[in-house]
């Protein structure tokens, strides 16, 4: 019989590109989103969005679709078998003056009851919680982040945002996104040992920075000692956890397709583990570059405070 006051919660991550904003049209199309959130088991408790890119344009009005899309979401089950009901969701998106495609996270009332956003735009928030949510699950403290890391400003780019998050590994953090890096990956046959020869291939060669570091021998690898180092600050990655190194970017668009950059952590100091066996990359449901990722993770109850263990198992028995 498992805790009634411990939460188990379905955690994901989904990139659709623009989030549905069509430039030809000029129209959000929800389909993709739709498609790929029906293969959840049940509505997300929280969703991690990366790229919301005009949802606070048009007076917010893509952002209260997507709202409506979530809360039309069929009831469900988690992998206990305990009845999970349609959520009744809000949600919070990121800004900043160079975050293109701001992200945005989305979670589900009344099991994530939200406390606090530390606005960006306020002179008393700092750089280092900024555009994340605290929330209360199950009772315990918790802050989610919605994260879309650009390559922009190469490899010392992904160092300083990287870190900026990894000194976030001080709080209760839940977060999630496209990380646009990986961690240093063996078993994954389509993994990049050169990303010049792949950006060139697609005459791109501008790209190489985005994700490569130059090497002596002239080679561009991924830049994933920089993922490496993030978590090396305190936090604990689904994927890895459950040696999964499935790509997350669908092989259609080009050549950093075999990267698994669609990532979902937790910090050590969260009362939350995921539950590895529950890892799942979702195939492609829609024409974005990114597939969606999805994991549950158990909150423990302050009766359950959470021990040394990186990992949390189903069929929690009290
Ligand atoms: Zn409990």
């Amino acid at each position: 019989m498992p805790c009634p006051d411990c939460r188990l919660i379905l955690v994901a991550t989904l990139n659709e590109k623009w989030g549905g904003w069509n430039a030809k049209t000029r129209r959000h199309d929800f389909s993709g989103i739709e498609a790929n959130l029906s293969g959840l088991q049940c509505p997300p408790h929280v969703l991690f969005m990366s790229e919301c890119t005009r949802y606070n344009d048009f007076e917010r009005e893509a952002f209260y679709k997507m709202l409506a899309l979530l809360d039309a979401l069929p009831a469900g089950t988690d992998p206990e078998g305990q009845p999970v009901g349609q959520g009744i969701y809000d949600g919070m998106l990121s800004k900043g003056p160079f975050l293109v495609h701001g992200p945005g996270v989305f979670y589900s009332r009344p099991t994530v009851r939200p406390r606090g956003w530390h606005d960006p735009d306020d002179q008393l928030v700092r750089e280092v919680p900024a555009n994340s949510l605290n929330v209360e699950i199950a009772g315990r403290k918790l802050t989610l982040k919605a994260v879309h890391v650009s390559g922009r400003h190469g490899a010392v780019g992904f160092d300083a945002q990287f870190s900026l998050l990894g000194k976030f590994a001080e709080h209760p953090v839940l977060a999630g996104g496209d990380m646009n890096m990986c961690p240093t990956q063996e078993n994954n046959p389509g993994y990049p040992m050169d990303l010049a020869r792949e950006f060139d291939d697609n005459g791109t060669p501008w790209q190489r920075s985005t994700k490569g570091i130059p090497a002596a021998d002239g080679t561009w690898p991924p830049y994933t000692a920089s993922y490496d180092a993030l978590l090396d600050h305190g936090y604990l990655d689904a994927a890895l956890l459950a040696g999964n190194h499935t790509p997350t970017v669908n092989p259609r668009h080009g050549g950093d397709a075999w990267m698994p950059i669609d990532r979902l952590i937790v910090s050590r100091q969260a009362p939350v583990r995921f539950v590895p066996s529950t890892y799942r990359v979702h195939p492609e449901k829609s024409h974005s570059d990114h597939y969606m990722v999805s994991c549950w993770a158990r909150v423990a109850c302050a009766k359950h405070e959470q021990s040394d263990a990186d990992t949390a198992e189903l069929d929690f028995a009290v």
